[in-house]
């Protein structure tokens, strides 16, 4: 992997710019990296930049478990002796990594999806964080950013950057996506009103630019959910499975299917569900052994 980059926000806070963003907060002597990568390779280059910057690492902070944010903890923590935090209600998933797969498909994983993109390397958590308010060891700030993954949080330094992982996302990577992962709309909706009451000088989501004014990135955010789940309620006239909607909104979406994004979509389609059916909106129906999914008239 090619050297990282490493961007000023304010004093202390850093932007470092590799496939996804992650953040670095701290002095040179008690750094604080603010998720850690993909994987084993990740954690190699943030170590090199660690070492080119003459920082000590004291702590890998991460804002949920997917494994893009977590991939690197093991590596670092074995290499450079650094402290693993992880919001208490995420870490399970970090320490145990088939939970993720598991979760996803709903039984023990078939072997596609035993892959680095849903199993990080496991790493033991030394510090599960509240999911809001000071974190004593340090100066940071958390705040709580539930709705994309069940506990994920945001940290916001003493600079008042806020580092968001993964609740904002601009209309590209929508496009790319189609349907963007989501375990709870209506606490990712909490969240969005959250982020525009928030103030900050600077937003580093991990997906998108780094902005001073987040309000774009809310709105296209917000749009997304709400289309779809407007879309999923349209669908829902017609009474039909799950897995009859996924095939429908994957067609309205023009994307394809493999076993990554058939446990991911459903995943967020069964999301979207939750959130129509705790409305009202949609009520199931059964149909000869089959259960389907339909709007309330
Ligand atoms: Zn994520």
């Amino acid at each position: 992997m090619a050297d990282l980059k490493l961007t000023h926000l304010l004093g202390d806070s850093y932007v470092v710019e590799g496939r996804i963003k992650l953040g670095l907060w701290g002095p040179k002597d008690d750094t604080v990296l603010l998720d850690s990568g993909m994987d084993e390779s990740s954690g190699r280059a943030l170590r090199r930049m660690i070492e080119r910057e003459g920082r000590h690492l004291s702590w890998v902070a991460c804002t949920h478990f997917h494994a893009d944010h977590v991939g690197g903890c093991a590596y670092l923590k074995k290499s450079t002796g650094c402290s693993v935090a992880m919001p208490a209600f995420e870490s399970p998933f970090l320490e145990e990594t088939t939970y993720e797969p598991s979760f996803l498909w709903g039984a023990s994983p078939f072997g596609a999806l035993r892959n680095k993109f849903l199993m990080a390397p496991v790493c033991q958590v030394d510090r599960r964080l509240p999911q809001s308010g000071e974190w004593e060891e340090t100066d940071l700030r958390l705040v709580s950013l539930a709705g994309h993954s069940p506990g994920m949080v945001g940290y916001v330094t003493p600079d008042e950057v806020a580092y968001v992982g993964d609740s904002l996302f601009d209309s590209d990577m929508v496009e790319a996506h189609g349907m963007l992962y989501v375990v709870d709309v209506a606490e990712w909706l909490v969240t969005l009103d959250f982020l525009e009451r928030l103030e900050a000088r600077w937003f580093v989501p991990c997906h998108a630019s780094t902005v001073e004014d987040p309000s774009e990135l809310i709105s296209v955010t917000r749009r997304h959910l709400l289309d779809i789940s407007d879309r999923v309620l349209t669908l829902c006239r017609t009474p039909m499975t799950r897995d009859d909607l996924l095939g429908k909104l994957m067609e309205w979406l023009d994307k394809k299917m493999d076993p990554l994004r058939y446990v991911l979509n459903l995943g967020a389609l069964s999301a979207h569900l939750s959130y129509l059916i705790d409305r009202g909106e949609v009520e199931p129906l059964e149909d000869r052994g089959r259960l389907l999914w339909k709007a309330v008239d």
